[in-house]
């Protein structure tokens, strides 16, 4: 075969930039994933190609089953040691950014994120590599590519007296300053208010005592059918692709990246009466030091005086409902439809800032978003099997905390995953640990719960549960009957 010079030249162009894209991090770091600008769709597509090809063993990219309402893929990096399955007591993490498409922080940082954990796995950095080969970390920069579009092209058309010579440079040097548009997905609806509400079922069934308090996976059907949120807006591709995706992964924690103000947002994000009050979730204690966990470790978060235009946080945290009550959210969603617990970040005022500040940005929470992520292995994990050693899915977990010894019924259950594993984080303390089984005897474990600072096991606490008796699973069969 005879070459051409131009197929040589293509030859040469092509080599270079394989050799430039996924040659060592350390000699090309920045030449394929932005540190100073933004990433538009097609660029955030191929900087996680690019992660990918620097950290092969060590990454998984997928997208959700359906893409967003413009035909944009809803894509997720893994990053763990094996990243294509789940292992069995390996705890499954989750940050979504971008679900409101002009606050773009959180998606320049979940790329950063992302080659700063494949880069420091490769370095050897201790605790970078005890994070990754004990946690499966799940990377959504953009929940909402539409939005991100819609508001940078806003910018774009609105700035042409500022004279920028192209939309890249407009990006790096001016940001976006529209303080809504872009906000809502390309139906104009906003994705953080249009999941399934099930906070009016928890505050209805806690008025009943009845402790329904997890998976409430029929309530959310109930909700879809309906065709429209709390605010009688339809459920968009967006929500409906994700309210699965967390309702069908073994997530235990995750946080959802916002802009707009500086605080960490924690459960409820609604008020039974849906007036601005306190209304925190059986496990307030936890969500405050998971809040704390964010806030402290971020460079401003916590600072006393720190504030946009709105009010001042103590400690750089917030109940949500004391804030501002917001129905439909997806953090509530998370803690109440799966055995995921979720706070929401907001990352700064300045919703769009020019690119050229992501790297102090960058500065600011890097250590904020490792440390958050450290926190998936508090508290306890373990196997629950019967005695010829098979895995129980869908066990029920019931933690009492012990003070004084009164036991106290922590309303909010955990399941067991297909692999009969299950996590339950906690704070330092001591518990009944309760679980439950169609079919098995009850058991009962009694732990001391002291979590170290990066530690990357949770206390393990396995069961083996015994065969229940005919007169117990008749039992057990009038309760069923009686819950449902
Ligand atoms: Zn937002």
């Amino acid at each position: 075969m005879i070459l051409s010079s131009i197929d040589l030249l293509k030859f040469f162009i092509l080599t270079f930039l394989l050799f430039a894209c996924f040659g060592k991090p350390h000699r090309y770091q920045n030449r394929c994933l932005k540190h100073d600008n933004h990433h538009n769709t097609e660029e955030m597509l191929a900087a996680l190609d690019y992660i990918h090809a620097q950290c092969p063993d060590i990454t998984h990219i997928y997208d959700l089953p359906l893409r967003s309402t413009e035909n944009r893929p809803l894509r997720v990096i893994i990053i763990s040691d094996q990243p294509e399955i789940h292992e069995p007591l390996e705890p499954e993490f989750k940050y979504v950014a971008n679900m409101h498409g002009n606050e773009v922080v959180g998606r320049e940082l979940l790329l950063r994120l992302a080659e700063y954990l494949c880069q420091e796995y490769q370095n050897r950095n201790e605790q970078i590599q005890n994070l990754v080969d004990n946690t499966r970390i799940h990377l959504m920069p953009s929940m909402n590519p539409d939005g991100w579009e819609i508001a940078a092209q806003y910018a774009w058309n609105t700035t042409q007296d500022l004279a920028f010579p192209d939309i890249s440079t407009m990006m790096k040097e001016y940001g976006a300053k529209d303080y809504l548009m872009g906000r809502a997905n390309a139906r104009d609806i906003d994705l953080n208010r249009n999941f399934p509400n099930l906070d009016k079922f928890i505050y209805a069934y806690n008025h009943h005592s009845h402790h329904k308090n997890n998976h409430l996976d029929m309530e959310t059907f109930r909700l879809l059918l309906k065709d429209h949120d709390c605010m009688k807006k339809p459920y968009q591709i967006e929500t409906i692709a994700v309210a699965f995706w967390i309702m069908q992964s073994p997530f235990v924690l995750s946080a959802n990246l916002h802009n707009g103000d500086l605080v960490a947002n924690y459960p409820y994000d609604t008020s039974e009466n849906s007036r601005k009050q306190y209304s925190g979730s059986p496990d307030d204690y936890l969500f405050r030091q998971l809040a704390e966990a964010y806030s402290y470790a971020h460079k401003q978060m916590s600072s006393p005086g720190q504030r946009c235009d709105g009010e001042h946080f103590k400690d750089g945290i917030t109940n949500g409902a004391a804030w501002y009550p917001v129905c439909g959210g997806m953090q509530d969603f998370n803690y109440l439809a799966s055995n995921c617990f979720e706070l929401t970040f907001e990352l700064g005022c300045d919703k769009f800032p020019p690119g050229k500040e992501l790297k102090s940005l960058w500065d600011d929470n890097q250590h904020s978003l490792i440390n958050y992520m450290m926190k998936t292995h508090t508290g306890i994990k373990g196997l629950i099997q019967n005695e010829e050693g098979e895995s129980i899915s869908n066990a029920g977990i019931k933690i009492y905390y012990i003070k004084d010894g009164e036991m106290n019924y922590i309303d909010h259950d955990v399941k067991s995953n297909l692999d009969g594993d299950y996590y339950r984080l906690l704070p330092d303390g001591s518990y009944a640990i309760e679980v439950n089984s169609f079919g098995y005897k009850k058991a009962i474990q009694y732990v001391t719960v002291q979590n170290q600072i990066d530690q990357v096991n949770a206390q393990r606490v396995d069961f083996v549960l015994k065969q229940a008796t005919m007169e117990e699973i008749n039992r057990q069969e009038v309760m069923k009957k009686y819950w449902k």
